[in-house]
Protein backbone atom coordinates (compact mmCIF):
# COMPACT_ATOMS: atom_id res chain seq x y z
CA UNK A 1 0.00 0.00 0.00
CA UNK A 2 1.45 3.40 -0.98
CA UNK A 3 0.70 6.02 2.07
CA UNK A 4 1.02 9.64 0.58
CA UNK A 5 2.53 11.81 3.93
CA UNK A 6 0.55 15.03 4.02
CA UNK A 7 0.98 17.54 6.90
CA UNK A 8 -0.15 16.25 10.30
CA UNK A 9 -1.57 19.78 10.96
CA UNK A 10 -4.00 19.04 7.69
CA UNK A 11 -4.91 15.69 9.38
CA UNK A 12 -5.54 15.48 12.67
CA UNK A 13 -8.25 17.07 14.48
CA UNK A 14 -6.48 18.11 17.21
CA UNK A 15 -3.00 19.46 17.76
CA UNK A 16 -2.46 20.00 21.19
CA UNK A 17 -0.19 16.52 21.16
CA UNK A 18 2.17 17.94 18.96
CA UNK A 19 4.23 19.13 22.06
CA UNK A 20 4.50 17.67 25.46
CA UNK A 21 3.63 19.94 28.31
CA UNK A 22 7.78 20.70 28.24
CA UNK A 23 7.00 22.08 24.94
CA UNK A 24 9.31 19.44 23.55
CA UNK A 25 8.46 17.71 20.00
CA UNK A 26 5.85 15.23 20.82
CA UNK A 27 6.34 11.35 19.63
CA UNK A 28 4.17 9.81 16.95
CA UNK A 29 3.92 6.75 14.58
CA UNK A 30 3.68 7.17 10.82
CA UNK A 31 1.41 4.51 9.69
CA UNK A 32 2.75 2.50 6.93
CA UNK A 33 0.38 -0.26 5.76
CA UNK A 34 -3.13 -1.41 6.37
CA UNK A 35 -2.03 -5.23 7.56
CA UNK A 36 -4.95 -6.02 9.64
CA UNK A 37 -8.17 -4.51 10.27
CA UNK A 38 -10.12 -4.25 13.77
CA UNK A 39 -13.99 -4.28 14.30
CA UNK A 40 -15.27 -3.43 17.88
CA UNK A 41 -18.31 -4.79 17.51
CA UNK A 42 -19.39 -2.76 20.98
CA UNK A 43 -18.85 -2.18 24.25
CA UNK A 44 -21.70 -4.42 25.30
CA UNK A 45 -20.77 -7.03 27.27
CA UNK A 46 -22.46 -10.04 29.35
CA UNK A 47 -19.95 -9.69 32.29
CA UNK A 48 -18.88 -6.44 33.99
CA UNK A 49 -15.36 -6.57 34.81
CA UNK A 50 -14.20 -4.08 36.93
CA UNK A 51 -10.75 -3.64 35.10
CA UNK A 52 -12.22 -3.51 31.85
CA UNK A 53 -9.72 -1.39 29.52
CA UNK A 54 -13.19 -0.76 27.46
CA UNK A 55 -15.85 -0.27 30.25
CA UNK A 56 -17.78 -2.79 28.95
CA UNK A 57 -20.64 -4.73 30.76
CA UNK A 58 -24.41 -5.39 30.19
CA UNK A 59 -26.23 -2.86 28.23
CA UNK A 60 -23.49 -0.63 27.25
CA UNK A 61 -23.55 1.35 24.38
CA UNK A 62 -20.16 3.66 24.67
CA UNK A 63 -19.41 2.13 21.33
CA UNK A 64 -22.83 1.11 19.98
CA UNK A 65 -23.50 -2.52 18.13
CA UNK A 66 -22.00 -3.33 14.75
CA UNK A 67 -24.41 -4.30 12.52
CA UNK A 68 -23.56 -5.84 8.78
CA UNK A 69 -23.96 -2.70 7.07
CA UNK A 70 -21.33 -1.03 9.08
CA UNK A 71 -18.43 -3.55 8.69
CA UNK A 72 -19.36 -4.46 4.92
CA UNK A 73 -17.87 -1.43 2.97
CA UNK A 74 -14.91 -1.07 5.35
CA UNK A 75 -14.55 -4.66 4.29
CA UNK A 76 -14.46 -3.81 0.83
CA UNK A 77 -11.96 -0.73 1.27
CA UNK A 78 -9.73 -2.35 3.31
CA UNK A 79 -9.32 -5.42 0.77
CA UNK A 80 -8.94 -2.53 -1.97
CA UNK A 81 -6.04 -1.36 0.49
CA UNK A 82 -4.10 -4.87 0.69
CA UNK A 83 -5.25 -6.07 4.18
CA UNK A 84 -4.38 -9.65 5.39
CA UNK A 85 -6.39 -10.16 8.34
CA UNK A 86 -9.73 -8.92 10.05
CA UNK A 87 -10.25 -9.29 13.62
CA UNK A 88 -13.21 -8.71 15.79
CA UNK A 89 -12.93 -7.17 19.65
CA UNK A 90 -15.76 -5.97 22.10
CA UNK A 91 -17.31 -5.84 24.85
CA UNK A 92 -18.44 -9.76 23.31
CA UNK A 93 -18.62 -10.12 20.15
CA UNK A 94 -20.83 -12.98 20.92
CA UNK A 95 -23.79 -11.03 21.91
CA UNK A 96 -23.72 -9.16 18.83
CA UNK A 97 -26.63 -10.29 16.60
CA UNK A 98 -24.97 -10.08 13.20
CA UNK A 99 -21.80 -11.46 14.34
CA UNK A 100 -21.74 -14.87 12.40
CA UNK A 101 -22.81 -12.93 9.03
CA UNK A 102 -20.23 -10.50 9.72
CA UNK A 103 -17.74 -13.42 10.03
CA UNK A 104 -19.48 -15.28 7.33
CA UNK A 105 -18.68 -12.68 4.73
CA UNK A 106 -14.99 -11.64 6.31
CA UNK A 107 -13.67 -15.50 5.66
CA UNK A 108 -14.94 -15.10 2.03
CA UNK A 109 -12.29 -12.84 1.85
CA UNK A 110 -9.40 -13.02 4.68
CA UNK A 111 -8.75 -14.93 8.37
CA UNK A 112 -10.46 -13.63 10.46
CA UNK A 113 -9.46 -13.52 14.33
CA UNK A 114 -12.65 -12.83 17.37
CA UNK A 115 -11.37 -12.16 20.65
CA UNK A 116 -14.14 -13.50 23.48
CA UNK A 117 -14.73 -14.53 26.96
CA UNK A 118 -15.82 -17.63 25.85
CA UNK A 119 -19.05 -17.66 28.04
CA UNK A 120 -22.41 -18.27 27.86
CA UNK A 121 -22.53 -16.52 24.53
CA UNK A 122 -20.21 -18.48 22.60
CA UNK A 123 -21.52 -21.60 24.15
CA UNK A 124 -24.53 -20.75 22.31
CA UNK A 125 -23.23 -19.96 19.20
CA UNK A 126 -21.18 -23.06 18.86
CA UNK A 127 -23.66 -24.66 16.31
CA UNK A 128 -23.61 -21.58 14.49
CA UNK A 129 -20.11 -21.34 14.70
CA UNK A 130 -19.67 -24.95 13.13
CA UNK A 131 -20.96 -23.71 9.81
CA UNK A 132 -18.02 -21.34 9.42
CA UNK A 133 -15.45 -24.15 9.86
CA UNK A 134 -15.52 -25.23 5.56
CA UNK A 135 -15.23 -21.23 4.86
CA UNK A 136 -12.53 -20.45 2.40
CA UNK A 137 -10.35 -18.29 5.29
CA UNK A 138 -9.16 -19.66 8.63
CA UNK A 139 -11.26 -18.29 11.85
CA UNK A 140 -9.07 -18.39 14.76
CA UNK A 141 -10.21 -17.37 18.49
CA UNK A 142 -8.39 -15.39 21.40
CA UNK A 143 -9.33 -16.41 24.52
CA UNK A 144 -8.97 -14.26 27.98
CA UNK A 145 -8.16 -16.65 30.78
CA UNK A 146 -6.36 -13.41 32.98
CA UNK A 147 -4.58 -15.40 35.32
CA UNK A 148 -3.35 -19.42 35.75
CA UNK A 149 -5.50 -19.79 38.49
CA UNK A 150 -9.13 -20.05 39.15
CA UNK A 151 -10.04 -17.94 42.02
CA UNK A 152 -7.40 -14.69 40.42
CA UNK A 153 -9.60 -15.01 37.17
CA UNK A 154 -13.04 -15.63 39.09
CA UNK A 155 -12.59 -12.39 41.51
CA UNK A 156 -12.49 -10.05 38.74
CA UNK A 157 -15.16 -12.27 36.05
CA UNK A 158 -17.15 -13.82 38.84
CA UNK A 159 -17.84 -17.21 40.26
CA UNK A 160 -17.51 -20.28 37.85
CA UNK A 161 -15.86 -18.06 34.85
CA UNK A 162 -12.19 -19.75 34.74
CA UNK A 163 -13.58 -23.26 34.25
CA UNK A 164 -16.18 -21.83 31.51
CA UNK A 165 -13.56 -20.03 29.51
CA UNK A 166 -11.61 -23.44 29.62
CA UNK A 167 -14.36 -25.44 28.53
CA UNK A 168 -14.76 -22.78 25.75
CA UNK A 169 -11.27 -22.63 24.68
CA UNK A 170 -11.20 -26.69 24.87
CA UNK A 171 -14.33 -26.85 22.53
CA UNK A 172 -13.06 -24.22 19.98
CA UNK A 173 -9.67 -26.21 20.01
CA UNK A 174 -11.61 -29.50 20.09
CA UNK A 175 -13.76 -28.19 16.99
CA UNK A 176 -10.40 -27.30 15.01
CA UNK A 177 -10.12 -23.72 15.20
CA UNK A 178 -6.84 -22.03 16.09
CA UNK A 179 -6.45 -20.68 19.77
CA UNK A 180 -4.66 -18.37 21.79
CA UNK A 181 -5.40 -16.62 25.23
CA UNK A 182 -5.30 -13.30 26.47
CA UNK A 183 -3.69 -12.78 29.92
CA UNK A 184 -2.78 -10.13 32.29
CA UNK A 185 0.67 -9.46 32.46
CA UNK A 186 2.32 -10.88 36.22
CA UNK A 187 5.21 -8.33 36.27
CA UNK A 188 6.36 -9.66 39.55
CA UNK A 189 6.34 -13.69 38.43
CA UNK A 190 9.34 -14.72 36.28
CA UNK A 191 8.12 -15.50 33.20
CA UNK A 192 9.35 -18.79 33.20
CA UNK A 193 7.39 -19.22 35.94
CA UNK A 194 3.66 -17.63 34.39
CA UNK A 195 4.28 -20.28 31.41
CA UNK A 196 5.01 -22.95 33.03
CA UNK A 197 1.47 -22.33 35.48
CA UNK A 198 -0.36 -21.94 32.24
CA UNK A 199 1.00 -24.87 30.54
CA UNK A 200 -0.01 -27.12 33.64
CA UNK A 201 -3.76 -25.60 33.60
CA UNK A 202 -3.78 -26.61 29.66
CA UNK A 203 -2.36 -29.70 29.90
CA UNK A 204 -5.48 -30.53 32.96
CA UNK A 205 -8.09 -28.77 30.46
CA UNK A 206 -7.12 -31.64 27.84
CA UNK A 207 -5.10 -28.68 25.14
CA UNK A 208 -1.75 -28.25 23.89
CA UNK A 209 0.58 -27.09 26.99
CA UNK A 210 1.86 -24.50 24.22
CA UNK A 211 -1.08 -22.57 23.59
CA UNK A 212 0.08 -19.15 22.62
CA UNK A 213 -0.62 -16.30 24.48
CA UNK A 214 -0.46 -12.59 24.44
CA UNK A 215 0.10 -10.66 27.70
CA UNK A 216 -1.40 -7.01 28.60
CA UNK A 217 -0.07 -4.97 31.20
CA UNK A 218 -2.52 -2.51 33.35
CA UNK A 219 -4.54 -0.91 30.78
CA UNK A 220 -6.65 0.68 33.43
CA UNK A 221 -10.58 1.95 32.79
CA UNK A 222 -11.14 4.30 30.06
CA UNK A 223 -11.21 7.79 30.25
CA UNK A 224 -8.79 7.81 33.33
CA UNK A 225 -5.94 10.78 33.63
CA UNK A 226 -3.08 7.76 34.17
CA UNK A 227 -0.01 9.39 35.01
CA UNK A 228 2.86 8.42 32.49
CA UNK A 229 6.12 9.94 31.00
CA UNK A 230 5.21 11.29 27.92
CA UNK A 231 7.15 10.38 25.22
CA UNK A 232 9.00 12.80 22.99
CA UNK A 233 9.98 12.90 19.07
CA UNK A 234 13.58 12.48 21.15
CA UNK A 235 12.45 9.10 22.51
CA UNK A 236 10.93 7.39 19.66
CA UNK A 237 14.56 8.36 17.78
CA UNK A 238 16.98 7.56 20.34
CA UNK A 239 14.97 4.58 22.39
CA UNK A 240 13.50 2.95 18.90
CA UNK A 241 14.74 2.27 15.51
CA UNK A 242 12.67 2.53 12.38
CA UNK A 243 12.21 -1.29 12.26
CA UNK A 244 10.67 -0.84 16.02
CA UNK A 245 8.49 2.29 15.00
CA UNK A 246 7.23 0.28 12.02
CA UNK A 247 6.39 -2.88 14.92
CA UNK A 248 3.52 -0.28 16.67
CA UNK A 249 0.32 -1.33 15.93
CA UNK A 250 -0.91 1.25 15.29
CA UNK A 251 1.84 1.77 12.31
CA UNK A 252 0.06 -1.21 10.46
CA UNK A 253 -3.61 -1.75 11.69
CA UNK A 254 -6.33 0.36 12.36
CA UNK A 255 -9.88 0.19 14.31
CA UNK A 256 -12.86 0.62 13.38
CA UNK A 257 -16.25 1.09 15.71
CA UNK A 258 -19.50 2.70 15.98
CA UNK A 259 -19.29 6.13 17.97
CA UNK A 260 -22.25 8.66 17.91
CA UNK A 261 -24.33 6.32 15.77
CA UNK A 262 -21.37 6.41 12.83
CA UNK A 263 -18.61 4.77 11.93
CA UNK A 264 -15.08 5.97 12.81
CA UNK A 265 -11.60 5.02 12.31
CA UNK A 266 -9.61 4.59 14.77
CA UNK A 267 -5.50 4.42 15.49
CA UNK A 268 -5.90 1.47 17.22
CA UNK A 269 -7.58 -1.05 19.67
CA UNK A 270 -6.41 0.76 22.85
CA UNK A 271 -7.39 4.72 21.85
CA UNK A 272 -11.53 4.23 21.04
CA UNK A 273 -11.45 6.68 24.83
CA UNK A 274 -9.60 9.33 23.52
CA UNK A 275 -11.86 11.36 20.27
CA UNK A 276 -8.32 12.73 19.19
CA UNK A 277 -7.35 9.62 18.35
CA UNK A 278 -10.81 8.94 15.49
CA UNK A 279 -8.81 9.81 12.36
CA UNK A 280 -11.87 9.56 9.90
CA UNK A 281 -14.48 7.96 8.46
CA UNK A 282 -12.61 6.30 5.87
CA UNK A 283 -9.63 4.03 6.15
CA UNK A 284 -8.02 5.80 3.49
CA UNK A 285 -8.40 9.34 4.90
CA UNK A 286 -7.18 7.70 8.10
CA UNK A 287 -3.73 5.96 6.94
CA UNK A 288 -2.66 9.63 5.99
CA UNK A 289 -2.70 10.34 9.71
CA UNK A 290 0.22 10.60 11.96
CA UNK A 291 -0.48 8.83 15.84
CA UNK A 292 0.28 10.53 19.00
CA UNK A 293 1.90 8.76 21.32
CA UNK A 294 0.12 10.92 24.17
CA UNK A 295 -2.41 8.44 25.20
CA UNK A 296 -1.07 6.80 28.75
CA UNK A 297 -1.85 3.24 27.00
CA UNK A 298 0.81 4.54 24.15
CA UNK A 299 3.66 4.68 26.77
CA UNK A 300 2.66 0.71 27.58
CA UNK A 301 3.63 0.56 24.36
CA UNK A 302 6.26 2.44 24.02
CA UNK A 303 8.16 0.20 27.31
CA UNK A 304 6.64 -3.18 27.34
CA UNK A 305 6.04 -3.43 23.67
CA UNK A 306 2.61 -4.02 24.08
CA UNK A 307 -0.08 -5.09 21.34
CA UNK A 308 -3.18 -6.76 20.40
CA UNK A 309 -2.17 -8.02 16.97
CA UNK A 310 -0.65 -11.74 16.62
CA UNK A 311 0.06 -11.02 12.90
CA UNK A 312 3.84 -10.25 11.64
CA UNK A 313 3.47 -6.94 10.21
CA UNK A 314 4.71 -5.54 6.70
CA UNK A 315 8.65 -4.25 6.83
S1 LIG B 1 -1.71 2.65 22.18
FE1 LIG B 1 0.09 1.86 21.07
S2 LIG B 1 -0.70 1.18 19.10
FE2 LIG B 1 -2.25 2.53 20.02
S3 LIG B 1 -1.87 4.60 19.25
FE3 LIG B 1 -0.70 4.40 21.15
S4 LIG B 1 1.34 3.66 20.50
FE4 LIG B 1 -0.04 3.33 18.81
Amino acid sequence: MKVIPISVEKLNRSQHWRHTPDDEPGGFIQPHALDELWFHTGTACNLACPFCLEGSKPGDDRLQMLRFDDAQPLMEEALSLGVKQFSFTGGEPFINKDIVRILDYALLHRPSLVLTNATKPLMKRLRQLDSLRDRPQALSFRVSLDYPDAARHDAGRGEGMFAQALEGLRRLHDMGFHVSVANQLLADVMPDVVEARFAEVFRAAGLPQDLPRVEFPEFHLPGVQVPTPRITKRCMTDFQTEETRRSFMCAFSKMVAKSGGRMQVYACTLVDDDPDYILGETLTEALQAFVSMKHHRCYSCFKYGATCSEIKPTK
